[in-house]
């Protein structure tokens, strides 16, 4: 076909909105009559139907009422380039037209592919003796990680040293829902089912000041003695038994969980020191969230694996993958033949076509260099702000993404009881207020696209005040 012929398909929102649509009714009786969601209590779905959404634009959802929503979590932490951009699915279209599926196995490749391997590289900033030339796909972080448990036992195997096979992950960070992933995650309910996690994953408390600092410590120093679990840790399962520290930049579904600034580096000491691997699960990190294109480089440490998706595709089509630092690839190239691990959907021609096409528009649009200096900063003052309101405990954002702690007394930071689920009644305030934020517990959390304006802050900030003030008074 030639590209005149080239008609887009996607129709904009105002027609999708007019188009004819099943009734909600009769959506949500089909869905809990046959879906099983994730992450859902389908008793409790059941007895009130799910919110059914059909179309989006910028950084607003609709549902089938024709309610507009505020969308502050990007989708899953994954829309950063915002919804209805044509570039990307023009991309998608043009691909499925051309070749819309080959596999890598057997020594085949396809163009976006390799293309998008490239761009990775260069994307990824070599850190000390750290550089990042190689990736392997898949098409979920769940899988991602999956992929870095296999990796590490073959590289340690291939080093002569397969009794190195622990991997250490923390409490509330999360890695995915496959059983590798959800192991490495320390979700205690995820862990309480299923018979979690795995042999030979093991975790260690996370670093956050507001719940595990001690009176009197500052955050600098708390920052080391959390990483100082790690070594702890370590030394209490012999060093040469462990194989991997596994963690997020920032811990997003654990409630946006921003690390002292003294907490990387100091990790970086105690894995240097022992030689072990770190991985950087960047799933919800990379791809602009923190400012940067990687977030191990705003934190400055030397990750040998990171994990990625959500952000490569802007959440368009499912993607996802491995950045393999030289010191792993070096092993598994030299060393390993044929590794036997691989996905019918790694290097999938039609998701790396769309991640070309969004880290193109990410690239022409500035969005990473707007988050770090631009819109970022103005999110941190905006959201400094809510510090002074008297349910929030302690409100703060890194790069764009942000959370806030509800308390009962705001001089002594006591929390709510958690029978109370104040999170849910705030949540539920946001939802009735055309606002999606997320509640963690009592911690209120936002990452929306990063295409956003000051002026969209603003009215972002005005509603999340509105709900806080509908909270506060519904707890008199
Ligand atoms: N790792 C991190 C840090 C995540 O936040 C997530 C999902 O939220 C995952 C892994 C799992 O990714 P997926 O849901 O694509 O399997």
């Amino acid at each position: 076909m030639n590209s005149n012929s080239f008609a887009p398909v996607i129709a904009p929102p105002a027609i999708l909105a007019k188009a004819p649509a099943m009734d909600t009714k009769t959506v949500q009786a089909m869905d809990s009559a046959h879906y099983i969601h994730s992450f859902t209590d389908h008793a409790d779905l059941a007895t009130r139907g799910a919110r059914v959404m059909t179309h989006a634009d910028g950084i607003y959802v609709w549902d089938s009422e024709g309610k507009k929503i505020l969308d502050g979590m990007s989708g899953l932490w994954c829309v950063n380039a915002g919804y209805g951009r044509k570039e990307i699915a023009d991309a998608a279209y043009q691909q499925m037209m051309t070749l819309p599926y080959y596999n890598s196995f057997f020594q085949t490749t396809n163009i976006p592919a390799a293309k998008l391997a490239a761009k990775l590289a260069s994307l990824a900033p070599s850190v000390g003796d750290r550089s990042f030339n190689h990736v392997f796909y898949s098409s979920s972080g769940s899988e991602s990680n999956d992929t870095n448990v296999r990796m590490v036992r073959r590289y340690w195997d291939l080093l002569g040293q397969p009794q190195r096979k622990t991997i250490i992950g923390r409490i509330n960070g999360y890695h995915g829902s496959t059983m590798a992933g959800a192991s490495l995650g320390g979700m205690s309910g995820m862990h309480a089912q299923g018979d979690l996690p795995i042999p030979n994953i093991t975790h260690i408390e996370q670093p956050y000041f507001f719940e595990n600092g001690l009176p009197g410590e500052s955050e600098a120093d708390f920052g080391i003695r959390a990483a100082g679990w790690l070594e702890t840790k370590i030394l209490e399962l012999g060093a040469d038994k462990v194989a991997a520290f596994i963690g997020e930049p920032v811990q997003g579904a654990g409630g946006v969980i921003i690390p002292p600034s003294t907490y990387w580096p100091e990790i970086q000491r105690i894995v240097d020191k022992y030689g072990i691997l770190l991985i950087s699960d960047e799933v919800i990190c990379a791809f602009g969230r923190l400012g940067h294109w990687f977030a191990y480089e705003k934190f400055g440490y030397k990750p040998d694996l990171v994990t990625f998706a959500k952000g490569v595709t802007s959440g368009y089509v499912p993607l996802g993958g491995v950045m393999v630092g030289n010191r792993v690839a070096d092993v598994l190239i030299e060393k390993g033949g044929e590794f036997n691990h691989g996905y019918t959907y790694s290097g999938h021609p039609v998701a790396c076509a769309v991640a070309l096409a969004n880290l193109e528009l990410m690239e022409r649009e500035n969005l990473v260099g707007r988050v770090k200096d631009d819109i970022g900063p103005y999110l941190a003052k905006r959201f400094a702000e809510l510090n002074n309101h008297p349910l929030v405990g302690l409100a703060e954002t890194c790069g764009f993404a942000a959370g806030l702690v509800l308390v009962k007394d705001k001089a002594t930071g006591e929390c709510f009881d958690s029978s109370l689920g104040v999170g849910m009644i705030c949540r539920g305030h946001c939802f009735g207020n055309g606002l999606i934020m997320r509640a963690v517990g009592d911690r209120m959390i936002i990452a929306p696209p990063l295409i956003m304006t000051h002026a969209q802050i603003d009215e972002m900030m005005a509603l999340i005040l509105r709900c806080l003030d509908l909270t506060a008074a519904d707890l008199k």
